[in-house]
């Protein structure tokens, strides 16, 4: 099959590749791992992600996006060049259109790499396009009308938050705060409260599987294991969701926080469309439980998590490369 047009999500957590008519064909950790002597790749996505936390001297495992930005270039690239390699496959008579939607922080510099980045792994034509835009793009917004639309992207790295018209941004935030640090309060808390020690991957599990952003009527409980601080021996116990909640509470504050600003911001006549058909969430920390509940309740404005929340900002800019006329006036930079 011919690959014309790719459409990328350079998350900091996660990188998804789009492709016309085939949908989401990659969706991997965006996680490089390269070798300290001779500096080659050794692996990237999902494979360099277990070995996280687990490499030898030799081989250092890394994340080269790093709290909404490109926090190394170099490994960005080769990331990028891989990704784009593997959904083209085999086939390549002609060469794709590239689109990447990016992290909002993103200097003019950053931007420029992203697009070299492109072309130099083989893209005819390279664009960067604005991840609110597309996040709600993606969540089925009707971007383009004369009314106000509010998405939030609460993502591993950051939480945007965007009021949207006639398909530009009106007024928006980005904060430094999403998923990857919920894990590392989850993992302090149960350090203080547990003298336990586990690691961030663990401390992921534990807020997927029994995560609340509000506390449960019914709590969830599970075992989990890492060492006693103590007697520094492997232990196994239980927490419950409870902890979570306790452990995560500034983070939920931020969020509301960064809502809640942009809202004021927001011109009055928007902030009443907003009111009308509520703010909508995307991106993967946005499944967290009771986050739709808490951002409602803080706020006022009913709340609902998009469809898909992890695959909006790619959906969206698949859409957005397959109409660019339509979405010209959202994209930054062009090669
Ligand atoms: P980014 O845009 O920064 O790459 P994503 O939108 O891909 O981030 O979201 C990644 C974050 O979503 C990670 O922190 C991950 O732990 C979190 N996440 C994924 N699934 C869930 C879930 N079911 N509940 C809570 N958080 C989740
Ligand atoms: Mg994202």
């Amino acid at each position: 099959m011919l690959v014309k047009k790719i459409a990328i999500d350079l998350g900091t957590t996660n990188i998804l590749v789009h492709v016309h008519k085939r949908g989401v064909i990659i969706n991997e950790p965006s996680v490089v791992a390269i070798s300290k002597i001779d500096k080659k790749i050794l692996a990237v996505g999902g494979e360099a992600k277990d070995m996280l936390g687990r490499t030898p001297d030799t081989i250092v495992a890394k994340r080269p996006l790093k709290d909404g930005v490109i926090a190394d270039y170099k490994t960005t690239e080769s990331m990028l060049r891989y990704f784009i390699n593997k959904a083209l496959g085999n086939f390549r008579l002609l060469r794709p259109e590239v689109m990447v939607a990016v992290p909002g922080g993103i200097s003019s510099v950053e931007r420029r790499a992203v697009i070299d980045a492109a072309v130099a792994a083989g893209a005819r034509a390279a664009y960067i396009i604005k991840e609110p835009i597309v996040a709600a793009i993606g969540a089925d917004i009707p971007i383009g009308s004369a009314s106000g639309h509010m998405i939030v992207d609460i993502g591993g790295g950051t939480t945007e938050a965007a009021v949207i018209s006639l398909g530009g941004v009106v007024t928006s935030a980005s904060e430094r705060i999403g998923g990857n640090k919920f894990d590392a309060s989850i993992a302090e808390f149960i350090k203080q409260k547990y003298n336990l020690a586990i690691g961030e991957r663990t401390a992921e599990e534990i807020k997927i599987q029994i995560g609340s952003a509000m506390y449960l009527d019914e709590k969830m409980f599970m075992e989990i294991r890492g060492r006693d601080m103590i007697s520094g021996l492997p232990r196994i116990m239980e927490v419950s969701s409870d902890d979570t909640t306790d452990a995560i509470q500034n983070e939920l504050r931020g969020i509301v926080t960064t809502v809640k600003n942009v809202l004021h911001e927001t011109p009055p006549e928007l902030s009443a469309d907003v009111m009308d058909k509520g703010i909508i969430l995307s991106g993967g920390s946005s499944m967290l439980r009771n986050l739709d509940r808490l951002v409602a309740e803080a706020t006022g404005v009913p709340t609902y998590v998009a469809d898909e929340p992890l695959f909006c900002v790619v959906k969206g800019t698949g859409m957005a490369l397959d109409n660019l006329e339509a979405y010209k006036r959202s994209i930054l930079a062009t090669r």
